[in-house]
């Protein structure tokens, strides 16, 4: 059998990026209006800090306003919402990033409730969670969805086309990947089943897949033959191992040499999901900044 088709993430996402930096440059001819996106990340975790950064390049390279908001450690959960309530107020900001995780004596969940439902780009707020479960079939996507699982669904409409009448199979459950990729699947017209770690006989459920999204963060976790040959694989999984003399590496959740021998389509890791996150993240942020203009919804 020939080898898997190559996802290339890193091309889709740059491509995405151009046409939201098109986007945003229209949005300030047409309306005046320049997307705004506020970062907010509390405490000095190292890898949070190379993330907010980024986005806030990428942010800017492509025409848009970043706010970038680093609290100390010790602020408090009153001290952050107020913070919160600021930005949700400001009409310079359409889009609130809060870096997660957050420490320990804050509440993650109120946090999140905080950021007005019309500027959470992250798609975490318990509005836009709803909205994602209880959307009809074909809907326009016109709220913020979760960036790595719209990431994924973009990748999978560029690979495949229509998904209509596909079996899914999503490995994970997380409420950031596997339940958002799931219902955009079912939005997509798949019949979609979700599994997890109590799920039996999972390499028999992964052979039943034309299409296998897998985020359990385990290397290599998947097997070849676990694929139904000629199936798409997207594996979500970003894991650091060990690449021996002393230096590591990056792999997915999927066996990746075996995999190439046997799906039809795969995304690598680096260079597949990864790059489609911060891309979707600045996505979501035009779409708001348009809604506020009072834009109709419209792809780009
Ligand atoms: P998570 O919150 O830890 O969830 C992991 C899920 O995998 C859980 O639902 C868990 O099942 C399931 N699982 C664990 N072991 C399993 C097994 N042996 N068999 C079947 N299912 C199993 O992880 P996450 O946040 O969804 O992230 C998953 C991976 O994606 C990680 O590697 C993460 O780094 C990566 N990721 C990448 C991006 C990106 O590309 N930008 C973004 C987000 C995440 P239970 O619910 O039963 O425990």
């Amino acid at each position: 059998m020939a080898e898997a088709r190559l996802i290339d993430g890193k091309a889709f996402a740059a491509a995405l990026r151009a046409r939201v930096g098109k986007g945003v440059a229209d949005l300030v001819a047409s309306k005046g209006i320049k997307p705004g996106l506020a970062t907010v990340l509390v405490g000095d975790d190292p890898a949070s800090q190379v993330y907010v950064k980024s986005k806030g390049q990428v942010a800017a390279e492509l025409g848009m306003a970043s706010f970038d908001h680093h609290l100390p450690a010790a602020t408090s959960e009153p001290e952050l919402l107020q913070l919160i309530h600021a930005l949700n107020k400001d009409p310079s900001v359409h889009g609130i990033l809060v870096q997660l995780p957050l420490p320990r004596h804050i509440h993650t969940e109120r946090v999140l409730m905080a950021v007005h439902s019309d500027k959470d780009v992250d798609g975490f707020h318990p509005m836009n969670v709803g909205r994602l479960g209880s959307i009809a079939a074909g809907a326009p996507l016109d709220f913020p969805v979760p960036c790595t699982p719209l990431g994924c669904s973009m990748l999978l409409a560029d690979a495949l086309g229509s998904l209509s009448g596909k079996t899914a199979v999503v490995v994970g459950r997380s409420t950031l990947v596997g339940r958002p990729v799931a219902q955009l699947l079912l939005r997509a017209d798949c019949t979609v089943t979700i599994a997890h770690s109590r799920t039996r006989d999972l390499p028999a459920l992964c052979r039943t897949a034309d299409i296998l999204v897998v985020a359990i963060g385990k290397p290599e976790f998947v097997r070849g033959d676990w694929i139904k040959p000629g199936a798409a694989v997207i594996d979500v999984g970003i894991n650091r191992v060990a690449a021996g003399d002393g230096k590591t590496k990056l792999v997915g959740d999927v066996a990746y040499a075996e995999a190439r021998c046997v799906a039809g389509h795969l995304t690598p890791v680096p260079g597949g999901v990864g790059p489609m996150t911060v891309a979707c993240l600045m996505y979501n942020t035009l779409q708001e900044a348009g809604r506020k203009a009072g834009l109709p919804f419209a792809a780009v």
